[in-house]
């Protein structure tokens, strides 16, 4: 396979960024990579990947280098957060991958990162440079240039903006839209295993559902460390990834909580706190040879942990669509209608995916912090429908294949 879109440039050394280089790479395509940060630094903590990201993982030659420094869960364990009572516990290990014939994994986002970067920079196909924000793009007829602070800093047939969710190329392409603050914060830590209290499974995902907020965590670092995170309501949010909190940010949200919750969130004292955000659909995803991924294109909030996963499929299918469109393509180079063909197919496939998982989402949300009669119909459904039946009603989110 050859991909005529010899030069494509790509904004954001992120998660979905690097996925994309891969991808691109893959079909023959010349990457360069532009990230903004200097150093590749401790950037996160914990990251889900459902068997959807691992079948992409395995196919970027990504999954044998991350398979040391992950967890595969057996269980998901759901409880109600002041009672402690567990409702369910969903079968994600063997019963999931037989299913759906991939893993799901759990990982530090940071080994994550690592592992797609180690593997882009073996690529000879894919130089990447530190340092760089792009702030602008400039189009022409035939090429896109990418600008940072005035200055050309590359050349391409397509640019791809994997920015994340404060684009500044989306706000360059569709200036009206920006991200909206959910109304709710998410802190995390990640704590040594040894340290994690009695009441708290140190194998498996454990949620603690409550009204005001919930409790998330699971193993990371091959099982060593455990990422905790808790999501509260506050009524205002900032744009930082990363922002110092004191402690109490994240006990006072879990004084409702049964004891082996507020003992694992008072056993960190190091909290970094970030606004979940959502971004009104857009109506378009590409113009002037510049194309959106990843969060650039579709914030999910992590009510079902896809935000990574999403911007890996993504990745996926635009090196598909470039590369079909490619095998179409009568003379060597792609034209300006077979690139607009292929943006086309790949904004229409993943716009509706994105679609799909951002509702998902959001309703999960909803049913995680319902109270009075509604939080015990909630938790009666969880008691009383088989485990293997409300899992099954992923099929569509975990089952997805490149060309679905
Ligand atoms: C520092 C950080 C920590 C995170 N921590 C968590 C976490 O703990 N849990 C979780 O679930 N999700 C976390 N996320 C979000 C999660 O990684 C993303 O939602 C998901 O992986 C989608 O990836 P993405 O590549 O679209 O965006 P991102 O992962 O946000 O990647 C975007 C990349 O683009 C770079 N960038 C931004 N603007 C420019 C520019 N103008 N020019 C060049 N480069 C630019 C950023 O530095 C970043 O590397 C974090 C993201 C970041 C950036």
């Amino acid at each position: 396979m050859s991909n005529p879109l010899v030069r494509t440039l790509i904004s954001g050394g992120g998660i979905g960024g690097l996925a994309a280089a891969l991808a691109l790479a893959r079909t023959g395509a010349e990457v360069t990579v532009f990230e903004k940060r200097k150093d590749p630094i401790e950037e996160g903590a914990g990251i889900q990947i459902g068997p959807n990201g691992t079948r992409i993982l395995s196919q970027l030659g990504v999954a044998n280098k991350l398979r040391p420094l992950v967890s595969s869960p057996e269980f998901l364990r759901i409880h109600d957060g002041p009672s402690g009572e567990q409702q369910t516990q969903l079968p994600l290990g063997r019963w999931l991958e037989t299913r759906h014939s991939s893993p799901y994994w759990v990982a530090h986002r940071s080994d994550l990162h690592a592992c797609l970067l180690a593997t882009a920079e073996a690529s000879p196909l894919i130089a990447i440079n530190r340092g760089v924000e792009i702030d602008a793009v400039k189009p022409y007829p035939d090429e896109v240039l990418a600008l940072s602070n005035g200055e050309i800093v590359g050349a391409g047939d397509l640019l791809v903006a994997a920015d994340g969710l404060h684009s500044a190329i989306r706000s360059c392409l569709f200036s009206a839209h920006a991200p909206r603050y959910s109304g709710k914060s998410a802190a995390r830590t990640v704590l040594p295993i040894a340290s994690v209290p009695e009441g708290i499974a140190r194998q498996d995902i454990g949620i603690w559902l409550a009204p005001a907020g919930h409790v998330v965590h699971y193993p990371v670092r091959g099982g060593e460390e455990l990422a905790v995170v808790v999501i509260r309501k506050e009524s205002n949010g900032d744009t930082d990834w990363a922002t110092a909190v004191q402690p109490s940010w994240a006990t006072e949200a879990v004084l409702e909580f049964v004891d082996p919750v507020r003992n694992l969130v008072a056993a960190s004292k190091i909290w970094r706190k970030w606004a979940l955000a959502e971004l009104a659909p857009l109506k378009t995803w590409f113009a002037n040879r510049t194309v959106l991924l990843g969060d650039a294109a579709h914030p999910v909030l992590p009510f079902l942990a896809q935000g990574a996963v999403l911007a890996l499929e993504d990745a996926a299918t635009l090196a598909k669509c470039l590369s079909d469109a490619n095998q179409n393509a009568a003379a060597d180079a792609i034209s300006e209608d077979e690139l607009e063909i292929a943006l086309n197919m790949y904004q229409d496939v993943r716009r509706t995916r994105a679609s799909r998982v951002q509702s998902a989402s959001r309703r999960n949300g909803k049913i995680y912090h319902l109270d009075g009669p509604m939080r015990a119909a909630r938790n009666m459904t969880l008691r009383c429908t088989p485990p293997t039946s409300l899992l099954a009603r992923y099929d569509w989110l975990y089952g997805w294949k490149l060309g679905d």
